[in-house]
């Protein structure tokens, strides 16, 4: 695999940090583990989207595109990151923000992303929760054309084979930090929402021959639907970057007991896990990924599935940018 074979525009600061959590690992007492700081990777606060848009952002270019579009929840990182991007790039960008979470209370709609969505400029209308959102954003796209724009679309979470060669790259890039460091590398944990960063990390490993295991931490779909929709994409990514052989199957992992009641609903073990962070490495997660994400470690720690001398590195996707948005459920945390 080359990646400089596919465009890329730089969005973000790379490499980002690698580090140890000391305190964490000793609060926990079990495996050695490490952060890989995504969470800077420096573009409108940062986060895992980023990485993507570099190669999305480079595409539309390509394309001769004035106006990206792209779809998320209310609260979407995904749709901050791609309104900063089109401001450095001179577009415009458009979106539709689908109402998923409900009874968040006060600023739910104006804070935290929104409120950085609107200094970025972006356009941005409400649909209801379960409309179809990919192709509402089609229909924004042809009255985009209509007006004359050239408007460029983004899936939702940017989780296309474009998209994901960016977690490809953050595959290169970890394994080379580990490897200058003398670090081996047993499992890395994330979280994982519309797959294209497991995708693109599995594509990368699969297509260097580096065996480290991949543990996904849902944040929406129940285990079985997630593998299926990251190895689809993981499988075309590591067509695309000129792997040999199918991706197998058996390199897709996925948890499904730490969502909750749905996609942003709280949880207890996300609380306290973001509790914790900030408590023992000053370090922000946020409630709907990296929070949950992180409370998936947890488990798996306690369940004795990640253990004492093993290397464990979670990738730190970013987020914190939507604390605000949930200050209700953090103002009782600092009470208690
Ligand atoms: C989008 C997002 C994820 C999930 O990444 P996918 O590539 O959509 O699976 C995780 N964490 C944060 C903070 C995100 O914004």
């Amino acid at each position: 695999m080359h990646l400089a074979r596919f465009p890329r525009i730089q969005l973000g600061h790379f490499p980002t940090p690698l580090e140890k959590l000391d305190n964490l690992t000793r609060a926990l007492g079990g495996p050695d583990i490490f952060i890989k700081r995504d969470d800077c990777t420096g573009l409108a606060t940062g986060g895992n989207k980023t990485r993507k848009l570099e190669f999305l952002a480079a595409d539309a270019v390509a394309q001769g595109a004035d106006t990206l579009v792209t779809q998320g929840a209310t609260q979407s990182n995904h749709v901050r990151q791609t309104a900063a991007a089109a401001r450095k790039l001179g577009m415009t960008c458009h979106v539709l923000l689908e109402r998923r979470v409900e009874n968040m209370g006060d600023g739910y709609e104006t804070a935290g992303n929104v409120l950085l969505d609107d200094l970025l400029q972006c356009e941005y209308a409400f649909r209801p929760d379960g409309a179809d959102m990919n192709a509402e954003a089609q229909a924004l796209v042809a009255e985009l054309k209509d007006k004359g724009r050239k408007p460029y679309f983004i899936p939702g979470g940017g989780s296309n084979t474009i998209g994901a060669l960016g977690y490809v790259h953050a595959a290169q890039e970890l394994v080379y930090q580990a490897d200058t460091t003398g670090l081996k590398i047993d499992k890395i944990v994330h979280a994982t929402g519309s797959a294209g960063t497991q995708a693109g990390i599995l594509a990368g490993l699969y297509a260097m021959n580096t065996p480290i295991d991949v543990i996904g931490i849902s944040v929406r779909a129940k285990r079985a639907q997630q593998i299926a929709n990251v190895h689809k994409l993981a499988a075309a990514t590591a067509e695309m970057i000129g792997a040999r052989g199918e991706l197998p199957v058996e390199m897709v992992e996925a948890y499904d007991d730490y969502v909750g009641s749905g996609y942003g609903q709280p949880t207890d073990s996300m609380v306290d896990a973001i509790a914790l962070l900030a408590r023992e490495e000053g370090i922000f997660l946020d409630p709907v990924y990296s929070g949950k994400g992180m409370a998936g470690m947890i488990g798996l720690i306690n369940k004795g599935i990640l253990k004492k001398g093993e290397n464990v590195v979670f990738i730190h996707t970013g987020g914190a940018a939507a604390l605000a948005a949930y200050e209700h459920l953090f103002s009782k945390q600092s009470a208690a």
